[in-house]
Order: structure tokens, then sequence, then C-alpha cells
């Protein structure tokens, strides 16, 4: 039996580990897959072995000080944000931040990373899982909320640290995202044959490294009734290193149709790094597509939205969700109120061709399906 490629990482920390070179994932024994012991604790210090990407994320800004210091901000930030960050650490890759302009607070992709006093407000309406994930689990670690498709929860570490984050409350640990869990969640997913399409989600899936993923993909290929894979992921975005060479002849391989949904909020989070990185996926022939999540001070604009529109066509993405906010405790400060979203969107139609318009949607719990707004 292929070995289970979960962490149970939450997602404050960030798991770095070397990537496993020889025998393919089938026949590597589960010891050696299982995550290294210690490999919860984000990497400081000197540059660890392992891949280009594994070294980016080890040597990710965590410290608000040092942010402000590359950034040419005022150190009082850094220290407002070391008190409004709690457990939800600052993390942002190196990479992320060359995007963002030098000695401007107010820029929207700082405003996506930075912790500020606001999230440590109590907002009525904004509690720990608004989404009810918890109740919809059907196994460890498995969500199924929708019919014919479930989200596997591989792992809660993130390669960056969102401030509006959906999950940033969520208790991957008990939740089962373990090495324990898979097993039953995969159980789960082959003795039930309404199901055609599952879900990579997390935290982040492409954290998981190459011979996880593959071992995983190996996993649900050998059950028949699986025939479509979906990763939602963020890092071609923010490490745009992750899309390696291997990680595009396994999506290229599979039988499984695969389809990637990459989160980008902003257009200027689309730079060349990112291109080069979402052409290589292109190769592999899978589906791309975008979900964005309406945010107030970073994309709550008509010229923002329609400019990441074009851009990400330009790259030969699908805008495919712009998502109000879930109401996630310590998010307040980025919400958008359904009117003006509902306006945004009615707006963003007459400046776009339809293919380029994203979808307007909720999730609400106990809903089958997302709601659209627009
Ligand atoms: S990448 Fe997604 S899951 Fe990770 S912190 Fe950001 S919003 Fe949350």
């Amino acid at each position: 039996m292929p070995a289970l490629p979960f962490t149970n990482t939450p997602i404050t920390n960030t798991p770095v580990t070397s990537t496993p070179v020889s025998s393919t994932p089938n026949e590597r024994p589960l010891a050696e897959l299982l995550p290294l012991p210690g490999s919860q604790e984000p990497l400081r210090g000197p540059t660890p072995a392992g891949t280009d990407w594994q070294r980016e994320l080890a040597n990710a800004v965590r410290d608000p000080d040092e942010l402000c210091r590359l950034l040419a901000l005022d150190p009082g930030l850094a220290v407002d944000a070391r008190r409004a960050a709690g457990d939800f650490h600052l993390l942002v890759p190196r990479g992320f931040i060359a995007r963002m302009r030098p000695g401007d607070p107010r820029d929207p992709l700082l405003l996506q990373v930075l912790p500020r006093p606001a999230e440590r407000d109590q907002v009525a309406g904004f509690s720990a899982d608004p989404l009810q994930e918890q109740q919809a689990l059907a196994a460890p670690g498995l969500v199924h909320k929708y019919a014919g498709r479930v989200l596997l929860l591989t792992t809660g570490g993130c390669a960056i640290n969102c401030r509006y984050c959906f999950r940033r409350e969520f208790p991957y640990a008990e939740s089962g995202a373990s090495q324990a869990g898979i097993e039953t969640a995969l159980a789960a997913i082959a003795g039930d044959t309404s199901i055609h399409e599952v879900i990579l989600s997390g935290g982040d899936p492409l954290l998981l490294d190459d011979v996880r993923l593959a071992t995983l993909v190996a996993r649900l290929e050998s059950m028949p009734h699986i025939r479509r894979l979906r990763i939602h992921s963020r890092l071609p975005i923010v490490l745009p290193s992750r899309v390696t060479p291997a990680l595009i002849e396994m999506l290229a391989s599979t039988r499984l149709t695969c389809v990637v949904v990459v989160h980008a909020n902003h257009p200027a989070e689309l730079d060349s790094t990112v291109e080069a990185a979402i052409s290589r996926l292109a190769e592999a022939r899978v589906m791309l597509l975008n979900q964005a999540v309406l945010l107030a001070g970073v994309n709550d604009s008509v010229a923002v939205l329609r400019a990441l529109s074009e851009r990400l066509i330009d790259l030969q993405i699908v805008p495919y969700y712009l998502h109000l906010l879930d109401r996630v405790q310590g998010t307040a400060a980025f919400e958008v109120d359904d009117a003006s979203g509902r306006s945004l969107h009615e707006q963003l139609r007459t400046v776009l061709p339809g293919y380029a318009v994203p979808r307007l949607a909720r999730e609400v719990p106990g809903e089958p399906a997302k709601v659209w707004l627009g």
C-alpha cells in the first residue's frame, strides 16, 4: 500500500522537508514518506537542503520588523503587527514582497499579509467556523458538502498567511488531516462511487512535496470512479518556483482530468515569475481557473477587478469565482457588503467580455452548492 502523504501541520506553521528522490511513490515505504520529525516547525536561520521552492519557503519573512525594513515602512506598523497576529503569525515569501510598493502602507499586497490591530476586535457575525466545515466532515480530513465531489484537507500549512484566510481558525489536528486520518478518508472515497472529483485543499496542497503528491494522486487514480482531480493552491502565485518539472510531469501523465485553481486577488500579484509558472502549468494541459476574494482596500474597485481579469485572461487563466468574504473571526476589516459587491460585479459586466467576468459567489452552510449573487 503506498504511503500516506498528509501532514497535520497547523496553518500557522510551515513544513519544510527535503524531497526524497529515489524510487517511485508507489514503491516507497510508509515511514519514508511521512513528515520528518520536527517538520511542523518553520525553519529559520541557515538555508536548508532541499529544492528551490523549499529553500525559498524556509527563507520567507516571518518577522514584522524585517518586513517593514524591507519596504521602508514605519516601524510602528511592526509593533502593531506583532500584537495583532496572535497564533496566526506573519508569513510571506520574499518574491511576493518584491511585488509590493516600498513606502506604501496601503499597498494591496501588503494589506493581505500584514497583521493589523483590527484583527483582535470581536465583531458580531464573525466566528471561527462560519462555513461549518467541521459538521461536513465525512471522515477525518474529508469534507463532503456537495454532490459528486469531496474536499480532501491535505495539510494545514501554507506558504503565506493571508489575513483574510477562511481557515485561519480551523482546527486541522482535531479534524483528522493527519497520517492516521488519511487512510480512513481514502477508504471513504474508495467506497463511495458517487464521488467523481477529489479536490485537494488545505492549507495549501502544493506544500506537499512532489513525491507525497504523486503518491496521493496514484492512490486516487487506482479508484475507477474518480475522474477528476482539482487542486486549489495559491503557491503558483506566491511561490511560483513550486511549479517544478516533476509536478508538471505528474499533472501531464495522470489519467485524471486535472483542474488547477489558483488564487490571485490583485493584478500586481501576477508578475513575470508567475507568468512563467503558469506557462509551465499550461504545458501540462491542465484547466486553469482563478478564484479571488473581494477584499476591502485590496481589490474593491472596478478598475482593479477589470485589470485582474484582463491579466488572468492574458495568462490563459479563466476568472472563475469572485468570492464574498467568509465571515471568519479577525477578518471583518476586509468585508465588502453584498450590495457593494453586486454593484461592482454589475459594473464589471459592462467593461469585460462575458468569459472574463467571474461569478460573484458566497458559500452558505447547508446549501447544496455555492450561492451565486451575479
Ligand atoms: S493561501 Fe489560502 S488557505 Fe493559505 S492562508 Fe491564504 S487564504 Fe488561507
